[in-house]
């Protein structure tokens, strides 16, 4: 799939205010840093869409933008930014659960893993805490532009092997670098495909 077309349509402090519109939503999520910015306007051809660099933990906003007139791309605030307080945490938390486990429109959510890290408590939990509810996952290991040769196939085994404790069947994954603008495709023929079995 390419994508022709790519707005930002609105944002929103609570899912609630989401309209109840059908069209297909794709979800993108990790840790403040993981590269969800960069991975998001790497797909949407613009550099500018989604804002890279911020404050981590400054998203507080569900984002949604718009893909080909057709589905909406959906950027769920940062998880795991350790100076936040506890009330804005909790914040986070409601508004990013209440959405993944309420919103009807989510087709799937990448979860963002930092290929150059060795498997992060708060991922595998978030990763099984959305295993558990049924939600519909497919993680993406980002920055392998960072990682030499081995290093990547060794991320995705450890968390691989971190995430058999808990899976019966492994999520499927994706491997992606907004620098040097790798597994674009590949994600975009990931959606086309789901896309597809919608109809
Ligand atoms: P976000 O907080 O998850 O939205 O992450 P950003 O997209 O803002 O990126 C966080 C930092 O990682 C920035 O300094 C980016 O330049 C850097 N970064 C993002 N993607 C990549 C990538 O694919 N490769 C490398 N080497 N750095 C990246």
């Amino acid at each position: 799939m390419e994508v022709s077309s790519a707005k930002f349509f609105k944002s929103y402090s609570d899912h609630l205010q989401m309209e109840n519109d059908l069209k297909p939503e794709f979800a993108f999520i990790g840790r403040s840093n993981v590269g969800k910015s960069s991975l998001i306007n790497m797909l949407c051809n613009n550099k500018s869409l989604a804002k890279t660099s911020q404050t981590p933990g400054k998203t507080k906003l569900i984002n949604r933008f718009l893909i080909n007139e057709k589905w909406h791309l959906v950027d769920l605030p940062g998880y795991g930014y350790a100076r936040a307080s506890k009330d804005d945490k909790k914040q986070f938390d409601s508004l990013i659960t209440n959405y993944i486990y309420q919103r009807e429109n989510l087709c799937c959510l990448f979860v963002l893993i930092d290929s150059r890290l060795p498997p992060q408590k708060i991922d595998i939990e978030f990763i099984n805490k959305c295993g558990e509810s049924g939600i519909p996952i497919c993680l993406i290991f980002t920055k392998i532009d960072k990682d030499k040769g081995k290093h990547v196939e060794e991320s995705v085994e450890q968390m691989c092997t971190e995430l058999k404790k808990y899976w019966d069947k492994l999520p499927d994954y994706l491997l992606s670098s907004a620098e040097k603008a790798l597994g674009k495709k590949e994600i975009l023929n990931y959606i086309g495909n789901a896309l597809k079995q919608l109809v």
